[in-house]
């Protein structure tokens, strides 16, 4: 039908209308879902130490101040409380700032090597806590040039090898390695030789408030944000990290940064 229906031009505009409505809808919908369960789950995580503190506290104005060795106990335990508190706000408002791209990155020349170095001296105390060796592996034998945000890239780094020492073994080594990757590239990678991650948790690590074991990772005072921070701050370095794991013999998280001459 040459002549066709006059209406079909109209009638398909009008579909096409529709359906890119109904996606930008089905859009909204998703977003206005994340936002209610990203709601949830901060208050409960917020609630966790508020509670906490406020138990301690309590039992203390109840009487457990008159006895010098609960009193001293409960306060620390208050103060440890509050100290994840606040970590967990640090790392709350650095992820929204992140995803809103409200932080602006300042990309600087840095030797990525020095910064690793000042990091294991600011863990040491951890590391020594759980007898773990801290390494640097690298075929340059002076400073190793990068392009990155130094806070950022520090805040990253920092993130990969607290959870390598914490989640690794005791006694265990902890390795950070710079490799040159062709002309443009250094390749980083953070590798333990703890008990690794069980492969059907791998997928979900970099969500927010994923944990893989709850209650390990609350002992040792983590937020479930560092490593939803990492993978933000590394896309907006225009890089992506990949993880690699296999039980009883570590993990390894990868990515690559620009040279800079
Ligand atoms: P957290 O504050 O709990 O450490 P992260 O986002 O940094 O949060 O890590 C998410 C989870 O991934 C951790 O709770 C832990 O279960 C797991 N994880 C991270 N790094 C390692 C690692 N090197 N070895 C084993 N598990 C790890």
């Amino acid at each position: 039908l040459k002549t066709g229906n006059p209406f079909k031009k109209l009638n398909d505009e009008i579909f096409v209308y529709v359906a890119r409505k109904q996606k930008e809808i089905d859009e909204l919908k998703k977003m206005e879902q994340f936002r209610r369960e990203f709601l949830a789950d901060v208050s409960h995580e917020l609630k966790t130490p508020i509670f906490a503190a406020q138990g301690f506290i309590h039992t203390l104005i109840d009487g457990a101040v008159d006895d010098e060795f609960v009193r001293d106990k409960f306060l620390a335990k208050a103060a440890r409380s509050l100290d994840g508190l606040d970590a967990l706000v640090q790392d709350l408002v650095a992820l929204s700032q992140l995803e809103t791209g409200e932080l602006k990155m300042h990309f600087d020349r840095l030797d990525i090597r020095q910064i690793i170095d000042e990091i294991f001296e600011q863990l040491e105390s951890l590391a020594n806590a759980r007898q773990t060796t801290l390494k640097i592996k690298t075929t340059y034998l002076g400073p190793v040039w990068v392009k990155a945000d130094r806070q950022r890239i520090t805040q990253v780094m920092t993130n990969l090898i607290q959870n390598a020492i914490k989640y690794g073994n005791e006694n265990g080594k902890v390795v950070v390695s710079l490799e040159e990757d062709g002309k443009k590239h250094i390749q980083v990678t953070v590798k333990d030789d703890g008990p690794g991650i069980p492969p059907e948790h791998l997928s979900r690590i970099f969500e927010r408030f994923y944990r893989v074991e709850k209650s390990r990772s609350k002992e040792q005072g983590g937020t479930g944000l560092g490593l939803a921070i990492v993978k933000h701050i590394l896309n907006a370095h225009k890089t992506k990290i990949t993880v690699t794991s296999r039980l009883e013999k570590g993990t390894e998280f990868r990515f690559k940064l620009d040279k800079e001459g």
